[in-house]
């Protein structure tokens, strides 16, 4: 720079960091909870005492009123209500099944829509939890897959979804009364099964997932949280030890011809390299066994050479095979698997001594069955000659 260059120059150049507007404490770690605290003149020794009481009120009891954390004294709910705000998706429509499954379209910020599902077991209640608006993955068969990613979802948003679960079941234990541990939980499981792969967006996953396992709120355990990846080998091994949950593989294939086309993360990720990611796994995360999800397609994936293929590559690893009977979506180029062909798999599978569960098909009626998830404000992108085409199959 030359001595004589202009300094106001310099001077209107600096950004200013104007706050866009309030802070949402949801999805905030508890270190990121204690920095916005400090920011607003928290005093340094109170800091610790304050996250836990706020952190209590919103993930324990499900306040979403600062006027409401009656342990905080008034002028300081006054000062938390006018910087932050706690905030989570918005639900835009609820859909209920015949079998009970809630699907329900939340809608986040910039007007984007993401899709929840709630399943009703005998002994389990399931949210399957959405990552990401669309995908970047290509997965020929899944309908997420024919929608461009639009964006990452942030950890509030991702947590926010089991907030809004817990608030349509009524599930909130009383403010300073219960923990909510007194009997079975309606949302006793999460499964990172929803649009997107989670994988790709990690840091706010694992943000979120770590809120959810937090003792001092939602406290759900690892071992009931699962995510399911497509195969980013790289995160894998991340997953196990920053996040610590089970985890669900979509292996869908038995050679890599045909889980390039499946799977198009193969190409990139072949089937012996995420293998020896999978290998990797339960000792790091501590976890007993891996979830192969296997998708049905007729005359695609699902002869008896398969099922053997697939017993022996992961010979060696704890597993359980979950078979899913494809399910349809408007243009889906393939059909499921005839259900004596699915059993006769299941059957070699189960006397090589794995389980392999046959998973049914849950809230097909509203369209909220695995894979059939698509924001319909997104318009598909797609054609169903295209969608063939990448999928190297003729119409
Ligand atoms: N992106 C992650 C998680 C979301 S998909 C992943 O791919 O693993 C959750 C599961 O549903 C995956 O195993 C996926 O392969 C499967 N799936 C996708 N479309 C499907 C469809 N139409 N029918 C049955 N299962 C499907
Ligand atoms: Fe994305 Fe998973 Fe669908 Fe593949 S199966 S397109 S990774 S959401």
């Amino acid at each position: 720079m030359t001595a004589d260059a202009p300094i106001t120059q310099d001077v209107m150049t600096i950004p200013r960091k104007l706050p866009e507007g309030p802070v949402n404490l949801v999805g905030l770690t508890r270190d990121k909870l204690r920095e916005a605290l400090l920011s607003i003149g928290t005093p340094e020794k109170q800091a610790k005492m304050r996250v836990n009481q706020i952190w209590q009120w919103i993930y324990q009891w499900g306040v979403r009123d600062f006027a409401e954390m009656t342990n905080l004294s008034k002028a300081y709910r006054a000062q938390l209500a006018e910087h932050f705000v706690i905030e989570i998706p918005e639900v835009v429509s609820k859909q209920v099944s015949a079998d009970g499954t809630r699907k329900y379209l939340v809608r986040i910020a910039g007007g984007h829509e993401v899709e929840v599902v709630y399943i009703p077991e005998t002994d389990r209640g399931t949210l399957c939890v959405s990552s990401q608006v669309g995908c970047t993955l290509t997965c020929s068969f899944c309908h997420t897959g024919t929608q461009k990613l639009v964006r990452n979802l942030t950890a509030g948003e991702i947590v926010g979804q089991i907030m809004m679960a817990r608030d349509d079941l009524d599930e909130w234990p009383e403010p300073g009364v219960g923990t909510g541990e007194a009997g079975p939980r309606l949302l006793s499981n999460i499964v990172l099964m929803g649009m997107g792969e989670p994988l790709y967006n990690f840091d706010n996953v694992r943000d979120a997932m770590k809120i959810a396992m937090d003792g001092e709120g939602i406290s759900l355990s690892r071992r009931r949280i699962t995510l399911s990846t497509s195969g980013v080998v790289p995160e894998i091994a991340k997953c196990a030890e920053e996040i610590g949950c089970l985890l669900a593989v979509s292996f869908h294939a038995t050679t890599d011809e045909v889980r390039d086309k499946l799977v198009p993360i193969n190409k990139r990720w072949n089937i012996e390299t995420l293998l020896d990611a999978l290998r990797a796994y339960p000792k790091l995360s501590n976890s007993e066994r891996i979830t192969f999800e296997y998708v049905m397609l007729k005359d695609v994936n699902d002869t008896d050479e398969d099922a053997r293929r697939l017993v022996k590559l992961i010979k060696g690893i704890p597993a359980k095979i979950n078979l899913i009977p494809f399910n349809e979506w408007p243009g889906s180029p393939y059909q499921r698997s005839d259900w004596d062909r699915i059993e006769k798999f299941a059957d070699i599978i189960y006397k090589a001594g794995y389980a392999s569960p046959i998973r049914t098909p849950r809230g097909e009626d509203i369209m909220a069955a695995c894979g059939q998830l698509k924001s319909a404000t997104e318009r598909a992108r797609k054609s169903r000659a295209q969608i063939a085409a990448e999928a190297g199959l003729s119409e």
